[in-house]
């Protein structure tokens, strides 16, 4: 029996690097198979023109640039693009385009559901199905990117950045994750800089430590409370690694990258963590682990109710309020914007459809039952 094909989406270059020595190919041929896949969006070997023909022979039957079945797609009337794509066994996961003036940013999701379980969360109630491979995660962008340009029109990038902030903790993905990082950093492949991908994190302090050596990306953490009493509470995960440690490992992982700062996510959530005295106990919490000049910036979040979380959106003089105390206080800290909320893609909202799995089981049936076209077909190429 011959062995199933090998989505080549599963591999950074070193990796194709040596699939292709396993074929008997040297590295450059890598390389151009490498740009071929993710600068020019091509799944089809025969239209990889440069490329020997002996070597796409080879590839024929061997290997395959595999994208995920697109459920759904939504198109805000704001340009935000939403998509549900079908990882299999019922479980779909979400990404969101963003289009902003000065920045195209594609939000992508690194695990089926999230073992963390935040209480703000929707990914968080739905519970935890599995990792997705370094070919999952990068068939959101290799999609998301070929599909934006033809749609679009254009030829050169859309997307200029990358958060990994849809579902799932990326740190507990961590050998799938990084991979994918090294393909949207390396020039042959998307060519960003590692201040435009961006992992979010609830706070996996070892991992933390483990990025910050391997693959130095902008880093966000979803602090969300000011004290470990209400951590505990909202973000599980901080009775394992309570607040000294992780903001220890934040400074730890500036030292990778000293001109960098820590971006932190906290989510408003009313009469919860949006009173004054929550704003002057984060003051103090980051005046204790200041060293030089500006070492982190803070991000608050409105939060997006579904009802099975019980809790409440902060009011807007709320949010404002509280945000004047950390500027007055010398803090960088700025409200984040709703965008798409015509389409349900405004943070938090991510896979809020896809909590009762059963759903989505029914939701892919259905699908299948009636194929309404592709919404949107795999790039293939130019
Ligand atoms: S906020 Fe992030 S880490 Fe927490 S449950 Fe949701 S996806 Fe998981």
């Amino acid at each position: 029996m011959s062995a199933a094909p090998v989505n080549l989406l599963e591999f950074d270059l070193d990796g194709l690097a040596a699939f292709c020595e396993r074929l008997g190919e040297k590295r450059f041929r890598a390389t151009q198979l490498f740009r071929w896949i993710h600068q020019r969006g091509a799944s089809d070997f025969s239209q990889m023109s440069d490329l020997a023909k002996s070597l796409r022979g080879k590839l024929e039957g061997a290997a395959q640039v595999t994208a995920l079945p697109v459920i759904t797609q939504n198109i805000s009337q704001d340009g935000t693009v939403k998509w549900l794509f079908d990882v299999g066994a019922g479980d779909a996961v979400e990404a969101v385009f963003i289009p902003e003036d000065d920045r195209g940013t594609l939000c992508i999701s690194s695990q089926a559901g999230c073992a963390v379980g935040c209480r703000f969360c929707s990914t968080g109630h739905q519970g935890f199905s599995r990792n997705l491979t370094t070919g999952e995660i990068l068939a959101q962008l290799w999609f998301a990117e070929h599909f934006l340009r033809k749609h679009l029109g254009v030829s050169e990038r859309v997307i200029s950045n990358v958060v990994m902030m849809g579902m799932g903790e990326p740190l507990q993905n961590y050998s799938a994750l990084v991979p994918a990082l090294r393909v949207m950093l390396d020039d042959h492949g998307y060519g960003m800089s590692r201040r435009r991908v961006t992992v979010s994190t609830s706070g996996v302090v070892p991992m933390m430590d483990r990025l910050g050596q391997d693959c130095p990306v902008a880093l966000a953490v979803s602090l969300h409370a000011p004290n470990d009493a209400l951590r505990d509470k909202l973000v599980p995960l901080n009775r394992k690694y309570p607040l000294a440690e992780l903001m220890e490992a934040c400074q730890r992982y500036l030292a990778h990258a000293p001109r960098d700062f820590i971006t932190f996510e906290y989510c408003m959530l009313d009469g919860v963590n949006d009173q004054p005295e929550h704003a002057r106990e984060l003051i103090a919490l980051i005046e204790r682990y200041r060293t030089d000049g500006v070492w982190c910036k803070l991000n608050l979040i409105p939060f997006n109710p579904f009802p099975a979380s019980g809790l409440k959106r902060s009011p807007a003089p709320q949010v404002s309020a509280f945000a004047k105390l950390l500027l007055d206080a010398g803090l960088v800290t700025t409200v984040r914007k709703t965008r798409g909320d015509d389409i349900d893609a405004a943070c938090g909202q991510l896979a809020g459809d896809v909590k009762d799995r059963t759903r989505v089981t029914q939701r892919i049936a259905l699908q299948r039952q009636v194929p309404l076209q592709v919404i949107a077909a795999p790039p293939g190429g130019d």
